[in-house]
């Protein structure tokens, strides 16, 4: 008998499955709206001509594969909280290398699970799929906040506001920092001014998870700008995951940090030595090949310059795409309204689609998304978006 005959077969990922699906299909009019990464307007993947640029650099270097500190490439973690931070409080912040975003949220939550009291960390609700897991792999609870109102397919702002204030003081709050996923619903500006000012009140410590940076609104800055605001003010504990995967293109690459503010330098050499205490029993150290590629594109001017370029480019299409989807919608004479297509914003939309509604997408016409509605934007091209609008105007008739 074997040491592991009791070990049941696990449920398979909703978002994989979806793309066995797809590709199982053999209709030519098929379209994946599943996938959580970039398309062209060819529907292929994108390597961006900076990072491409910058891999040719590297390679006519020559450099050694040596492993990396703990931390990682110093070149690339202190250009990248820059990125994230700007220039202010770059000499509080306890910086290191990271396996990408989840690798990020993961070291945060070992962090949070040693060091915090409470143990409990709130998400928004829905939330990114993998959230809920990661954390409650690091041994912390996780709750929920209110963030979307199916009614207005927008941000349900009371209902957040009333139960982020009504959790424990000191409460560990996650929140997205830009491009929410999967609803593609963001704060305002004068939104993001209120949650700031019950999180402070609260003395809640917030979690940013940042792994659209730029993808919002085209612009870098402006969509750092609520974790900057955070920052700035210096009156609530603040933690980043950051993400290169899309806004580089750097998926597979897996390229990103987890940061840390801390009250000042001191402060933030005693965190990054825990950090490092965790670290090292994770994964020791860092792949380096990625973080040499993203430090290239953001240090050296020109390919930074053609990097955000690139960034806008992207965000540019995807908000493209969202006009013509909700005007063909409209072309169609749909009686329902389609405004939270355009009102949303980054790589995803939550449609309001039904679970039976995509299921009929899927069988009667051969297009794919995860059940709760989710659209992919960056599955929509100019050459499938007009059946798109018909396939969904025939669902919700
Ligand atoms: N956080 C959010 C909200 C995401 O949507 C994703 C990816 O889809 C991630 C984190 C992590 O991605 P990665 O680990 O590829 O950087």
């Amino acid at each position: 008998l074997s040491a592991w005959a009791q070990v049941e077969m696990g449920p398979p990922d909703a978002i994989l499955g979806i793309t066995e699906a797809y590709k199982r299909d053999t209709d030519a009019r098929k379209i994946n709206l599943g996938v959580g990464a970039y398309r062209t307007d060819a529907g292929k993947p994108y390597v961006l001509k900076s990072v491409a640029q910058a891999e040719q650099n590297i390679l006519q270097q020559s450099l050694d594969k040596e492993y990396l500190p703990i931390t990682g490439l110093a070149k690339f973690t202190s250009a990248a909280a820059s990125l994230a931070y700007g220039t202010q409080a770059l000499d509080r912040v306890a910086v290191t290398q990271s396996i990408s975003g989840t690798g990020a949220l993961r070291i945060g939550g070992a962090f949070l699970e040693r060091f915090h009291a409470g143990k409990a960390i709130y998400v928004p609700g829905p939330t990114w799929g993998n959230h809920g897991a990661v954390f409650r792999d690091c041994g912390l609870k996780v709750g929920q906040y209110r963030y979307f109102d199916p009614q207005t397919n927008g941000l349900n702002l009371a209902g957040m506001l009333e139960d982020i204030r009504a959790l424990p003081k000191g409460s560990l709050v996650l929140l997205h920092a830009c491009a929410h996923n999967p609803t593609g619903v963001d704060p305002t500006s004068a939104q993001w001014a209120e949650i700031q000012k019950v999180v402070e009140e609260c003395e809640h410590v917030a979690f940013f998870d940042m792994a659209y940076q730029g993808f919002a609104s085209g612009n870098v800055d402006r969509d750092a700008s609520a974790l900057r605001s955070f920052v700035e003010a210096n009156r609530a504990p603040v933690l980043l995951a950051q993400s290169f995967a899309k806004n580089m293109g750097l998926y597979g690459e897996r390229v990103g940090t987890f940061s840390i503010v801390g009250a000042d330098s001191a402060e933030r050499d005693r965190l990054l030595s825990q950090v490092k205490i965790l670290v090292r029993p994770m994964y020791s150290n860092p792949p380096v090949h990625g973080a040499r590629i993203a430090g290239e594109v953001l240090t050296d001017a020109g390919l930074r310059e053609m990097w955000l370029g690139e960034v806008k480019e992207m965000a540019d299409r995807i908000i493209r795409m969202r006009a013509a989807l909700r005007g063909q919608l409209e072309e169609l004479g749909s009686k329902k309204s389609w405004n939270h297509i355009t009102d949303q914003i980054g790589m995803f939309c939550y449609t309001g689609l039904t679970p039976a509604q995509v299921d009929r997408l899927a069988s009667e016409f051969h297009v794919y998304l995860t059940r709760d509605g989710r659209v992919s934007i960056a599955g929509i091209t100019t050459g499938n978006v007009q059946y798109l609008a018909e396939s969904i105007h025939k669902v919700t008739k």
